[in-house]
């Protein structure tokens, strides 16, 4: 006989980074009333303290909360993002833009790049970037928001102050906040459970299901539960980062800045009050002390902090969910934060967790379904990073041979394939990056497709000139009508 699993009403969130802080969030305004939820962090352990370039998704997290975007703006210190500017990727001295929002206006058959290859063929096509206003608007440094979501952005935000936001957030809804430091996990003997947290001073925080938001240091899921890590190193080579924060000189640009080096690459994630830099690097390529050196050289404005050195392994977690606790954040896994997609898979743990919460007890079938759709949604993102480093002119560095020269992912294999020959990118259900996204990486990367969808040769000359200079006009007066990004700031959210 088998026998009915346990009802679940004790929450117990360990860890309060940008993780931990999103989990009490989202759970306490979604489920809160029907739970006890605490959260227990310690602030002499401290959170890794980067992550602060964001992608659109994240304004769902917003609506869920229902925040109010003003306020979320002044509270975090917050800039526009309109995507990522790519510098030396595919070669040393050339530059490409990976923007959010649509390229120009396709067809059910065929994207508009398509159109925009014919265009090109006869010399009809002017950029590929003059016909996305988000590109535009981005390299030009201007912002405003635009009715209809006419124009697709995110954020840039201090990682620290969006922590203390989301805290009085989940505070005021009811989650109660433990000070300590964890200094044992116990287990249930017979089911392997975890049972309860036990605290440095001695306290017991005991609970029904636990949500590991501890960072790399994966207290739950990997030291208590031994669930191993899959490490994805043979194709992301980086294993190190430094991070620094400086002042500002000049105005934010709505973009972040990626800058690729022999080794690695560096970012650069303006905010309204300061700037946080950081290098991304492969330890069998450069060492530490060579990587600080570097970064310190290519700075703007004055260093705040002294650098520091964080490492990791990308990869995932053999499962996110086992048991009575799910790993969400970097307790999960890491990619790093090329596309700035981590954030976006916290909250995507969380969505999932509340859509799936073991209300009437913990079953295998919703653990699988969980453990499913979060393998599926990061070898994706996965997928779309490797991109950005096999596929490159690049070959001035060992780093940038390996890269070139290394086996890739059957699907990424087929993807890059398949644009090379045809320019066609068909897309899974439920990606994260679309079409254009593919496309712009793709391009800028350096690909030329062979051929492109034979429905663009049904327009003539005049037609299609017609339709490429429409798009691209239109983008350019929208563009010149809205403010700089600095001046749009300042008017939404005026200094107190
Ligand atoms: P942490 O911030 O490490 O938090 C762990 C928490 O657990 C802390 O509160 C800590 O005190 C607590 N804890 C740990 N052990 C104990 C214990 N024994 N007792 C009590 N408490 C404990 N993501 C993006 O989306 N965009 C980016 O631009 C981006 N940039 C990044 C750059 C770098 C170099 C790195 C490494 C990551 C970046 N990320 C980025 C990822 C992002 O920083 C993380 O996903 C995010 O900060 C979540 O971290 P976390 O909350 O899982 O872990």
């Amino acid at each position: 006989m088998t026998t009915a699993p346990k009802p679940v009403r004790r929450v117990v969130i360990a860890g309060g980074g940008t993780a931990g802080w999103m989990v009490a969030a989202g759970l306490s305004k979604c489920l809160g009333k029907h739970y006890d939820i605490r959260l227990v962090e310690s602030e002499e352990i401290g959170t890794v303290g980067v992550g602060e370039a964001t992608i659109p998704t994240l304004h769902l997290m917003h609506e869920i909360l229902d925040l109010d975007e003003r306020e979320f703006i002044q509270a975090t210190q917050a800039t526009f993002k309109l995507g990522i500017s790519f510098e030396n990727w595919r070669n040393v001295g050339e530059n490409y833009f990976h923007s959010f929002g649509k390229t120009g206006k396709g067809h059910w058959t065929a994207g508009f790049h398509h159109f925009w290859l014919e265009g090109r063929k006869r010399g009809l096509a002017s950029d590929y970037g003059d016909y996305c206003l988000e590109l535009r608007a981005g390299l030009d440094n201007r912002f405003a928001l635009l009715p209809d979501n006419g124009i697709n952005y995110a954020y840039h935000f201090d990682a620290t102050l969006y922590g203390q936001y989301l805290r009085r957030f989940a505070e005021d809804l009811g989650v109660q906040r433990i000070e300590g430091k964890i200094a044992k996990v116990h287990t249930d003997a017979a089911s392997g459970d975890v049972t309860g947290l036990q605290l440095d001073g001695g306290a017991l925080i005991e609970g029904d299901f636990f949500i590991d938001c501890t960072g790399m240091r994966a207290l739950l899921i990997g030291e208590t539960l031994g669930v191993p890590y899959e490490s994805w190193s043979h194709w992301l080579p980086c294993d190190s980062a430094l991070a620094v924060q400086t002042t500002l000189v000049g105005e934010p640009v709505p973009y972040t800045r990626s800058i690729a080096h022999p080794w690695g690459w560096q970012w650069r994630i303006p905010l309204q009050h300061r700037v946080g830099n950081g290098l991304v690097f492969s330890s069998q390529h450069i060492s530490d002390d060579e990587a600080k050196a570097v970064l310190l050289a290519n700075l703007e404005g004055e260093v705040l902090r002294p650098p520091r050195v964080i490492k990791f392994t990308p990869g995932q977690r053999e499962v996110v969910w086992k048991k009575n606790v799910v790993a969400i954040g970097l307790s999960s896994g890491f990619l790093e934060p090329l596309e700035s997609t981590s954030i976006h898979l916290i909250q995507k743990g969380m969505t999932r967790l509340v859509e799936l919460f073991p209300t009437d007890g913990i079953r295998q079938s919703d653990i699988d379904e969980y453990n499913q759709q979060a393998r599926e949604q990061i070898e994706v993102i996965r997928d779309f990073i490797i991109l950005h480093y096999h596929v490159t002119h690049r070959t001035d560095s060992a780093f940038w041979r390996q890269c070139r020269d290394m086996d890739v992912p059957p699907l990424l294999k087929h993807r890059i394939q398949h644009f090379s020959d045809t320019a066609r990118i068909m897309l899974r259900q439920g990606e994260l990056f679309a079409e254009n996204s593919w496309v712009q990486v793709m391009m800028g990367q350096g690909i030329v497709p062979a051929s492109h969808h034979p429905i663009t040769r049904n327009m003539d000359d005049r037609n299609l000139a017609d339709f490429l200079n429409d798009i691209r006009k239109d983008v350019a007066r929208t563009m010149m009508k809205l403010p700089k990004h600095q001046q749009f700031i300042q008017g939404f959210c005026p200094a107190p």
